[in-house]
């Protein structure tokens, strides 16, 4: 069956699945290594997370997405996915135009790269159209800035699958595994919740929130309440990739964001967590539309987006990214936004409410970062109204078993925890 992705194009998927095959097509290729970065770029890119581009973007492509925000033939594009590459690289791996190359990581066979074009670009300009600013102290700028100065071009062809490692295996999906089980779970509409986050009740509520705004027009015939029958789902995709010092740890984010389901909060038919591989630019809105982009090639109809979705320091308002969402016409992105305010705990009202919804403004707690981060600190289980007990489990118990006794990324955690993956002999 065809499955179709962003843009209304067939979802992309260049994978060599014939170990036989794939030895047979590499034999005689160059090699070239590649960091953790670009390796996960392209296994993104070969399963089609990123559909429809089929490899690292040539420069008409960039040029597109930085000014226009979409691809040279007019898709929808919010960021740019480059290979960047130094001269001194391309000498010594006698790189030219027109090469096929072997991408090695970890000394073992993963990709083959067409190199259709080798190209120059203006990084301080792709900097101020993908962020909004030319500040290095922005992450996506820094990491713009810190390309090296040519880039490739060309079509990803896997040819050697990343291996997941424990506690991911079960949450790695690739586009087209999301949309059979979605078919085997009978799920018609199914919402997205992007999250880097250990979930407390405002982010349960986030997702109550937009379940029901995606099906609410149903008639409650199709609103199945027996276990088993939903038509309905929210799907956790939880962003994994490149870590920065504080934030959660990626076993903590997975485990707890599953142990809602696991504890009842949502019904095993109604609730689903998996991964997708990406680095984070903190982009704003323009990562929200790049979000959306991947969603809705995961065979999602609608997504989620919160306060400040995707921002980092005071670079975006609020709700920019919804705005820019807002401004794309909706035949060219084939996901519906869900957009929702920010839920709190009332003392006055006893329970977790949504920002305006009732009249005790004055006593409303909003869920702060570090006040729950200090909560985790200290090791002292939170009432069952902020943080479900049985999430705090699983915190502390991921704190011992992959953070070095934090639950947080520390220097000890980004040195010595095993990436997500691996690539094996072939
Ligand atoms: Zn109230």
């Amino acid at each position: 069956m065809e499955m179709i992705g962003h843009g209304g194009k067939p979802l992309v998927e260049q994978v060599i699945t014939d170990k036989d095959q794939a030895r047979k097509v590499i034999k005689d290729l160059k090699t070239m290594p590649v960091s953790r970065q670009m390796a996960t770029e392209a296994i993104g890119i070969a399963y089609g997370f990123f559909s429809p581009i089929e490899g690292f973007m040539k420069k008409a492509d960039v040029e597109a997405t930085c000014k226009k925000m979409e691809l040279a033939d007019g898709t929808v594009w919010s960021i740019p996915i480059v290979y960047d590459i130094s001269d001194q690289e391309i000498a010594d791996y006698k790189i030219q135009q027109g090469d096929k190359i072997l991408l090695t990581y970890d000394g073992n066979p993963l990709a083959i790269f067409d190199i259709e074009e080798i190209y120059t670009y203006d990084k301080e300009g792709m900097a101020q159209d993908v962020y909004g600013t030319k500040e290095e102290k922005h992450p996506g700028v820094k990491r713009t800035y810190a390309y090296k100065d040519k880039f490739l071009g060309g079509k990803i062809t896997l040819v050697n699958e990343p291996k997941i490692r424990e506690p991911f295996t079960s949450y790695f999906l690739t586009p087209r595994q999301h949309r059979e089980l979605f078919t085997k779970k009978g799920w018609q509409r199914i919402v997205a919740h992007q999250t880097r986050n250990v979930p407390h009740s405002g982010h349960e509520w986030l997702m109550k929130h937009a379940y029901i705004a995606a099906h609410g027009d149903l008639p409650v015939e199709q609103q199945e309440t027996l276990e088993g029958r939903a038509i309905s789902g929210v799907l956790v995709n939880c962003i994994v990739g490149e870590k920065r010092t504080g934030d959660y740890i990626d076993e903590a984010i997975v485990l707890c964001q599953d142990e809602l389901r696991k504890s009842g909060y949502f019904r095993n038919d109604i609730h689903m967590v998996t991964m997708t591989f990406w680095d984070m630019r903190y982009a704003g809105p323009r990562e929200a539309v790049h979000h959306a982009i991947i969603r809705t090639n995961l065979g999602l109809t609608h997504h989620m987006f919160g306060r400040d979705h995707a921002g980092v320091g005071t670079y975006y308002h609020s709700y920019q990214a919804h705005h820019l969402l807002m401004s794309i016409p909706k035949e060219k992105l084939n996901i519906t936004p869900i957009y929702v305010l920010e839920w709190a705990y009332c003392p006055h009202c006893g329970e977790v409410t949504c920002v305006g919804l009732c009249g005790h403004h004055k006593e409303l707690q909003k869920f702060s970062g570090t006040k729950i981060r200090s909560i985790i600190m200290d090791e002292v289980k939170p009432t069952r109204l902020i943080f479900r007990p049985e999430v705090f489990d699983v915190v502390m118990e991921c704190s011992k078993k992959y953070g070095f006794g934090s639950p947080f990324v520390t220097t000890q955690y980004l040195e010595q925890a095993k990436p997500a993956f691996s690539i094996e002999p072939l």
